[in-house]
């Protein structure tokens, strides 16, 4: 069992007004904050190289608790500085042909898809839109229609920024490497909140953000790469960090996944994310899905019992995101009343997920994302504040 007291002492943020937004940017705990701020005052202290060689166990350490957290090993994990980051970065070291696809998912998040069509554009390939099944899941057989050797590569959304459905992955996966595609797995709103290994999974790739359920700080991200691909894959833009300038007219790439990153970082950032993951390590990933998912179904049941409100969630596997509207308000004028109130959410707009929100005729939904620090009262206080509105 979670010890719902001690993290909630290490969250002061969560003690006295509702936050409900894990999804968006969540509230690290105390030891993180610490890391980031003490090694801060070290830089100050020493200059950032001397900082950075003090701590240099500890830097090591970050990778090693992402490999665990991954089922991966610590050389297939590149550091970056967000999801997206780490989503283009693979993406953009994909080679693309004229008359090459791209296969995009329904809930695909904007920023992705923008990078999709833009080297659509420049390389002449195509990007094509997996439909959904009425349930709201990526649709295997029509997937497995759309497939042939054309399809580079798959980029496939585990958990959507705008509502609470998990898309199913290994089949996605056996499907695409049927004919060798690559399959792209974007788990920013997945990793931290339900247990994912790779090797299970069969990824080619995997992106996620510090700041959401890892709960680590802003300006993190990271990106996996299957083993063969981490030794293999030249990156679009390169560094003297991922690459070796041995020769006047050459350069040798790192031999694993940090060919992927840049030298230059913020330390102090990096090492409160490794903080972060092994603060959620040592309470254990089964525990915390256990914790939101509880909590998330029952903002779900106790928000539906309200007249004029609509549980927006589609799927039958579902995250910890809970999506609502309310009759005839603006979902932006929801999240201000309840931040009047001290109840933190935020409004996923159609902007983010444009295909999905189109479809479903939506300009916004309310997103309230609970974590495993929330209390039931908190979600009874988030009912109550939405049935007050
Ligand atoms: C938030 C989000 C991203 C982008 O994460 P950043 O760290 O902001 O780059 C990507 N995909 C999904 C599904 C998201 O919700």
């Amino acid at each position: 069992m979670l010890d719902q007291q001690r993290v909630r002492e290490d969250t002061p943020g969560c003690l006295d007004k509702v936050f409900l937004d894990s999804a968006g940017s969540s509230l690290p705990p105390r030891p993180v904050v610490d890391a980031v701020v003490s090694h801060l005052r070290r830089e100050a202290e020493v200059g950032g190289y001397r900082a950075a060689a003090e701590r240099a166990d500890d830097l090591a350490e970050v990778k090693a608790s992402i490999a665990e957290l991954l089922g991966a090993r610590p050389e297939d994990i590149a550091l970056v500085e967000s999801a997206t980051r780490a989503w283009a970065d693979f993406f953009y070291a994909v080679p693309l042909s004229p008359g090459d696809r791209i296969l995009i998912t329904e809930v695909e998040y904007a920023s992705n898809a923008i990078a999709a069509l833009q080297r659509a554009r420049t390389a002449g390939a195509h990007v094509e839109v997996v439909p959904s099944t009425p349930t709201g899941e990526l649709d295997l057989e029509a997937l497995h229609k759309m497939l042939d050797e054309r399809v580079r590569v798959v980029s496939l959304v585990h958990a959507p920024t705008n509502g609470g459905l998990l898309n199913p992955v290994r089949e996605v996966v056996d499907l695409a490497h049927g004919v060798g595609a690559l399959v792209l797995l974007d788990a920013c709103q997945s990793l931290g909140q339900v247990p994912l290994d790779v090797v299970e999974l069969g990824v080619d790739a995997l992106s996620a953000t510090g700041r959401k359920w890892l709960r680590g700080p802003r300006g993190t991200g990271l990106l996996y790469l299957r083993p063969e691909l981490a030794r293999t894959m030249e990156p679009a833009a390169l560094d003297l960090h991922g690459a070796q300038w041995a020769e006047e007219s050459g350069y040798r790439l790192a031999p694993d996944a940090s060919r992927f990153e840049f030298w230059e970082c913020s330390v102090a950032s990096r090492l409160g994310l490794g903080v972060a993951v092994r603060y959620l390590l040592d309470l254990g990933i089964d525990e915390i899905e256990q914790a939101v998912s509880a909590r998330a179904e029952y903002a779900r049941t106790e928000l539906s019992t309200l007249s004029g409100v609509t549980v927006r969630d589609l799927g039958g596997q579902r995250s910890g995101i809970v999506s609502f509207t309310v009759d005839g308000v603006d979902p932006n004028v929801v999240r201000k009343s309840l931040a009047d109130k001290d109840v933190t959410v935020t409004v996923s707009g159609r902007g983010s997920t444009f295909v999905d929100m189109s479809k479903r005729n939506l300009d916004g939904v309310v997103r309230a994302s609970p974590h495993y620090f929330n209390t039931f009262e908190d979600i009874d206080r988030l009912v109550a504040a939405v049935a007050e509105r």
